[in-house]
């Protein structure tokens, strides 16, 4: 899932106010954050077969560390965990956790059954939404819909700036999505972590917005 993930980071917002905005997207998208990373170092792997799915040409071959299910939790933990030391604000920190979570719950339903349960496990699991584009667009777009409705019903852009920083980020998730969909897939597996480690571009953004708006009383 792609557009999901920023999904939960925006509705994080309400349940987490005093949370940058940065650090909600940043939860739910930890494990394609970590993925590209791993694939770097040689941990993990993927191949890029066309058609393997409708939606996304990846044959996500081993991916125990950023994506079994155990590892999401200990993800959440840490993520959670540091963030609880660094601010104390407890309600932050569980929603930082949930949205780690969340991660392996829509690429679990939206993966081919390639998602692992723990490092040396061999089963993997996944429903498999991908190999339906209809059925992909019919639970990511509400689902990304109501997560910026959340947020704009949460906060307020504090300018002009405000206005623009969230939109941008907007059409740009908008702008991924269907080039991911419409456009060439990657071009081999060398420059596919390279592509993929933009996603970290995403909570940076996310983190201006959080400057240019004001929570709604
Ligand atoms: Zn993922």
């Amino acid at each position: 899932m792609v557009i999901g993930h920023f999904a939960i980071g925006f509705a994080s917002k309400k349940f987490a106010p005093q949370t940058s905005l940065g650090v909600l997207m940043a939860a739910p998208m930890l494990l394609d954050l970590l993925w590209p990373v791993f694939l770097l170092m040689g941990w993990e792997r993927v191949r890029i077969v066309p058609g393997i799915t409708a939606f996304a040409p990846l044959d996500l071959e081993f991916m125990p560390y950023s994506h079994s299910l155990l590892m999401s939790v200990v993800w959440a933990l840490l993520f959670a965990g540091v963030y609880w030391l660094l601010t104390r604000y407890r309600t932050g920190a569980v929603v930082i956790a949930i949205g780690v979570l969340s991660h392996w719950i829509l690429d679990f339903i939206t993966h081919r059954p390639d998602m692992p349960l723990y490092p040396g496990g061999n089963l993997r699991l996944g429903l498999g939404l991908w190999h339906s584009i209809l059925g992909t667009l019919a639970v990511e777009v509400p689902l990304f819909v109501a997560g910026v409705w959340l947020y704009i019903t949460t906060t307020r852009p504090k300018g002009v700036a405000g206005v623009l920083a969230l939109w941008g980020l907007i059409a740009l998730a908008m702008l991924i999505y269907v080039s991911g969909l419409l456009g060439p897939p990657p071009p081999n597996e060398k420059t596919l972590p390279w592509y993929a480690l933009t996603a970290w571009l995403v909570p940076l953004w996310a983190w201006w917005i959080d400057r240019q708006h004001e929570i709604n009383v």
